[in-house]
């Protein structure tokens, strides 16, 4: 197919053609998917966010003297995200396109605060999310991972203190780690920074619109907000569990001199004044107005509704898991369920899970790091924990029967010399990269394979994916 046909089609045949390949995507509905999507199974909840996406989409966040209400839901919404992070009269922030901008520009404000560091460097946990790897990469800041104990997975606040350095911009940690859902020590990591002079950021993406309400909710959630001396900036994904659609995300800042080194501004051409908080120039108001809807019809009640049925998912997944004889469970302090195993290959039994219609999320092995399997648990897997249970025992048993994945003979020497269209055949991927049924041999490549060959593999199988389609 083609996007541009020599003659157009009608409106309905158009809608007809993407349902149909809608299809073809995994159910962002209906409590089955363990990543990716958010889901607060609430009835209405999708008009509502699809009816206030239509009515801004074609408003431009470039200028805000032009579309004041575009402004003024950003507004709220830093407003909404303060209140719920401990922060205070001087808290500021900017709406961010997600996550991953919401780092970037993180690091980008530390970096540009700081001009007399010619060299600037990032400090943060391995467990830290790649994000803010890609963020560094992207700014040219070097990266000082810290590691963690390979059992607990925690980070040593001593060993974050004693890698900061002269040239160090920022310190980041998470709460909660996506990969275990775990919370860093906060406290002791920014109280080093300050003593450092130091900017320290929390990327609460995945789990900061939950844990202050599973902490209302009476779980022992150890302080990581704004309200924490020492942390300058935090960030959380509105398209998480503030339960909107994909394209929104919250920047706090500790007060306005911190953000300044954000801003771009640029009056130095003969065109308008550019002058933007975040990357991107021209934006949709699409996804902020529906962002607004969302939190205005979920309400502060609400979300507290969504994180008790949510913790209750959690905890009932993470005991049905912890039942299977050599299963281990990560301790629960989100509303992550994140496993281990001793006996059986995971990636076999992701495929097994996968067969019987539950969409998990495989980790590897990292160092001395076990590989896992990731559950985002959301409000929707509720009621479908049960049925969940019973087709995880029969998906470890069918995994225990099928035994590990054995990697063709040769392949680490193949994947030395071979061009990838080779490596790809021998791994069962089809042409132009078509999945195979089974991606347990796809992933104990992965896992076996060091993170600069991992790289690599990525990169050459999502450009054979990304190929333009033909002219018809
Ligand atoms: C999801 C996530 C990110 C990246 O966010 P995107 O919205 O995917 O760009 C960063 N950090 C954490 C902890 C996350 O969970």
């Amino acid at each position: 197919m083609s996007a541009l046909l020599d003659k157009g089609v009608p409106a309905d045949e158009v809608l007809a053609q993407l349902r149909g390949m809608r299809g073809h995507d995994l159910p962002t509905h209906g409590g089955r998917l363990f990543a990716y999507v958010y889901d607060p199974a609430l009835d209405g909840l999708d008009e509502l966010a699809a009816a206030a996406h239509a009515m801004s989409a074609h408003v431009n966040g470039l200028d805000p003297t032009a579309f004041p209400s575009l402004l003024a839901m950003e507004n709220d919404l830093v407003g909404a995200a303060a209140r719920v992070l401990g922060g205070d009269e001087r808290t500021v922030g900017s709406v961010t396109s997600g996550g991953t901008e919401s780092l970037i520009l993180a690091v980008k404000a530390a970096r540009d605060g700081r001009p007399d560091i010619a060299a600037p460097r990032l400090v943060m946990p391995v467990t830290a999310h790649a994000a803010l790897a890609k963020a560094a990469a992207y700014l040219r800041v070097a990266l000082d991972t810290v590691p963690v104990d390979p059992i607990t997975l925690r980070v040593d606040p001593a060993a974050v203190a004693a890698a900061i350095t002269p040239d160090t911009v920022l310190v980041a940690c998470s709460a909660p780690s996506y990969a275990h859902g775990l919370i860093d020590p906060v406290e002791p990591i920014a109280a080093a920074a300050a003593a450092a002079g130091v900017r320290c950021h929390v990327d609460a993406c995945f789990g900061g619109w939950t844990l202050p309400y599973l902490r209302r909710l009476g779980e022992p959630v150890a302080p990581f907000d704004l309200s924490v001396p020492g942390v300058t900036s935090i960030s959380v994904d509105l398209h998480k569990y503030a339960y909107a659609p994909k394209g929104v995300s919250v920047l706090l800042h500790r007060d306005e001199r911190l953000r300044a080194s954000q801003y771009f501004a640029y009056a130095d051409w003969p065109g308008y004044t550019m002058i933007n908080p975040v990357i991107s120039s021209t934006r949709s108001g699409g996804p902020i107005a529906a962002a607004w809807a969302t939190l205005r019809h979920i309400g502060d009640d609400g979300y507290l509704a969504l994180a008790a049925a949510t913790r209750d998912a959690t905890k009932a997944l993470a005991e049905a898991v912890a039942k299977i004889e050599d299963f281990a469970v990560v301790p629960r302090e989100s509303t992550v369920v994140a496993f281990m195993s001793s006996g059986v290959d995971l990636f076999v039994l992701a495929d097994e899970l996968a067969a019987r219609g539950w969409h998990t999320q495989p980790q590897f092995r990292h160092g001395d790091i076990p590989a896992s399997v990731h559950l985002t648990v959301t409000a929707a897997v509720a009621p479908r924990v049960g049925e969940f249970e019973a087709d995880l025992a029969s998906a470890v048993d069918a995994a225990r029967a099928h035994g590990p994945v054995q990697l063709p003979p040769g392949i680490f020497e193949l994947l030395e010399a071979a061009p990838i269209e080779q490596v790809a055949g021998a791994l069962g991927l089809g042409a132009g990269g078509a999945l195979p049924e089974r991606m347990a041999p796809v992933n104990a490549l992965l896992d076996a394979a060091p993170p600069a060959v991992r790289e690599r593999l990525l990169v050459a199988f999502l450009s054979l994916l990304q190929r333009p389609s033909p002219q018809q």
